[in-house]
């Protein structure tokens, strides 16, 4: 951890406008000063800078923010990642507390570990430009392939020369211990010997997302049938395979540009579609793809379309490996090459717009894609359009978002022609197996883990977000009357009374709605566990909380009645009227939040529309139609809260 003090200083010494220009060129208005922004595309200034004010502000996509922030922003990293980067800028020591002996070791030795990759990638680069060998079979190759040389340099791509141990013995005399050599893979080691492990290989280095080499990838040129083509750097304290995206280094401005993400096979496609004017493309290099490169990439985007270059067998067998994507709330769109194409070799024939159009004329939402490919395959045999339209519901149940959910059991039914009423009742009874278990493996999970460093709640003072003052509302009501009943026990039904923490919270997970506002959410979580857990949860419970965002945010709630309820006191009738009315404000809070949300989602959708391509904007009527229904009947339950 970052010393407070350091923390402080950082964000003293560091001079907005001279953080910016390192990435922005500014121009002088006034007090201020003006550019182009980063974070979106434009070709009028909108990104002003105010060096008295020490912040930054876009008035093009609103972003904005102090020093630190913008590092955040503009590189992607969290917030000790930007003060450690603005210290470094100011020479400031970065002085850390409670980091342990052993932790201590550890990061010495990561450090280590990535001075010894960093130095392996200047080796291997330069070899391949300088030394014969290099110049002659490395460089001669990737020029054959067509590569030029800015992307050889952007991407340091180099040559590990024949021998034994020509790198390792070069490393270890230039002071680089066997152990790091070992631990990084470059070096293997037999018997009492260190051997090259890339050696007489092309070397596309891996970049972590700050830019550091962390691993390598190294193509054989041999012929030989028994050498494997490619080579990859071991799994190690540096190199995590799983959470690694190649190229995402490269990609991340781009990918945030232009809001998509494509994804590719390996290191030559990227090279090859970054050479023809594609930024925005990474590789999952020769693994499945994980969650963990999926929530990587939602970091900058979420809408990512699969370049598919393999065949119709090969796409089947990958089908399911997508369902994860639609798991996380992507926009997963995927495109087939033509027979025998690749990015790669499709890049090299043609330019990025003509690319670009091609992806966009081709690429398919996946969903339909993969419907109507089962469909076409399953078609006059029963068993196998059972079991097929199962394996599409699966897909569909995974999508969180509940009206895209719809959207696509529309437009599937459609597709397979039958009833959507099938499909949905499939999709619910999916949803639910999985919610209940995971219901009991949070139970498992002992204690309640609330993220540390919540910003604190806004309050009332500096409400903007229209969005937020609804969820503070409701907030309010269920820290303030919680434990209070809102219906009696149902003799009938058997069931509990309904308290206002749990209408609010069955209410909110009926559909599935989470708070924008990171506090909020956590006083819902932990309501949510209290009720699981048959108690009852009190205003106490909150203002107490070890979690200063917590309890600051309550205590500003539950005074904000205390304070409403005293001016009511004075004009004695009112006394205890907002408890009174719970019945009809809770209800009528919750039901005024979602409309909220709907008509939002309906305005964002009719923007959309707008720039649509045709089989998405088929998608996005059906998104109109369900959110304007809905919001006639939200509307309607609306009406009757307040007449009664
Ligand atoms: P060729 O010249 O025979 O087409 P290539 O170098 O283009 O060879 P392909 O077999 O076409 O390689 O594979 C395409 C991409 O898939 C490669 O660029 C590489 O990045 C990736 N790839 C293939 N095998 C592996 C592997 N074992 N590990 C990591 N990436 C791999
Ligand atoms: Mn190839």
């Amino acid at each position: 951890m970052i010393d407070p003090a350091t923390i402080e200083r950082i964000i003293d010494t560091a001079e907005i406008t001279d953080v910016v220009q390192d990435f922005v060129t500014l121009k002088k208005r006034g007090v201020n000063y003006l550019g182009l922004c980063p974070f979106h595309n434009e070709k009028t200034p909108s990104f002003t800078v105010s060096p008295a004010k020490g912040i930054f502000k876009c008035f093009g996509c609103g972003k904005g923010g102090n020093a630190v922030n913008f590092i955040m922003e503009h590189e992607h990293v969290s917030w000790p990642e930007a003060l450690r980067y603005l210290a470094k800028k100011y020479g400031i020591d970065v002085v850390e507390t409670e980091v342990t002996d052993k932790e201590k070791e550890k990061q010495n030795e990561r450090e280590s570990m990535m001075l010894a990759t960093g130095y392996a990638q200047r080796f291997f680069s330069s070899n391949l430009n300088k030394s014969d060998e290099g110049i002659a079979v490395g460089l001669a190759y990737l020029r054959e392939r067509g590569y030029r040389p800015q992307i050889i340099e952007k991407f340091q791509l180099g040559y590990s020369p024949e021998g034994w141990d020509i790198f390792t013995r070069e490393a270890l005399k230039n002071g680089y211990k066997e152990e790091f050599l070992e631990k990084t893979g470059l070096s293997v080691r037999k018997g009492d010997k260190l051997f090259d492990r890339f050696s007489s290989r092309v070397i596309f280095p891996v970049h972590s997302l700050s830019g550091k080499v962390i691993g390598f990838g190294g193509r054989t040129l041999k012929q030989d049938k028994n050498t494997a083509k490619y080579l990859n750097s071991p799994e190690s304290d540096i190199y995590h395979k799983s959470r690694i995206l190649y190229g995402l280094y490269f990609a991340k401005r781009s990918v945030v540009q232009n809001d998509k993400c494509y994804l590719v096979e390996g290191y030559t496609d990227v090279l090859s579609l970054h050479q023809a004017g594609i930024e925005n493309v990474v590789a999952s290099s020769g693994t499945a793809l994980t969650v963990e490169q999926i929530r990587l990439i939602k970091r900058f985007t979420k809408n990512i379309t699969i370049l598919f270059d393999g065949d119709e067998a090969g796409l089947k067998a990958s089908l399911r490996g997508i369902d994860i994507i639609l798991e996380e709330g992507m926009n997963v769109r995927i495109l087939m090459f033509p027979d025998g194409e690749d990015p790669d070799s499709f890049a090299h024939k043609t330019d990025s717009d003509r690319i670009t159009r091609y992806i966009n004329d081709n690429e398919l939402d996946f969903v339909l894609f993969k419907t109507r490919l089962l469909n076409e395959d399953a078609k006059k045999d029963p068993v196998r359009k059972s079991m097929m339209i199962s394996d599409i519901v699966r897909s569909v149940a995974r999508i969180p978002d509940r009206i895209t959910r719809m959207v696509y059991i529309r437009e599937c039914a459609a597709i397979l022609n039958i009833e959507e009423s099938i499909l949905y009742r499939e999709a619910y009874e999916i949803r639910k197996k999985e919610a209940e278990k995971k219901l009991k493996y949070k139970n498992n999970d002992s204690g309640f883990k609330s993220p540390k460093t919540l910003p604190p709640a806004q309050s009332s003072a500096g409400m903007v977000n229209e969005r937020e003052t609804h969820e503070r509302e409701i907030i309010r009501l269920l820290i303030n009357y919680g434990s209070i009943e809102l219906f009696g026990p149902n003799d009938e039904t058997n069931e509990m009374p309904v308290t206002v923490a749990s209408y609010i919270t069955s209410e909110l997970e009926k559909d599935e709605l989470e708070m924008s506002n990171p506090v909020y959410n956590s006083i819902l979580m932990e309501t949510c566990k209290v009720i699981s857990e048959g108690s009852v949860p009190s205003g106490k419970m909150f203002s107490n909380h070890p979690d200063t965002a917590i309890s600051s945010t309550a205590a500003d709630l539950l005074s904000s009645s205390y304070d409403i309820s005293k001016i009511w006191k004075r004009k004695e009738s009112y006394i205890e009227t907002e408890e009174m009315k719970l019945r009809q404000l809770v209800p009528s809070t919750i039901l005024a939040y979602k409309s909220f949300l709907v008509r939002q989602e309906l305005k964002d959708t009719e923007d959309k529309l707008k720039a649509a391509g045709s089989e998405e904007a088929i998608l996005l009527q059906q998104r109109h139609m369900i959110l304007k229904s809905t919001i006639i009947q939200l509307a309607k339950q609306l009406g009757n809260r307040i007449v009664c």
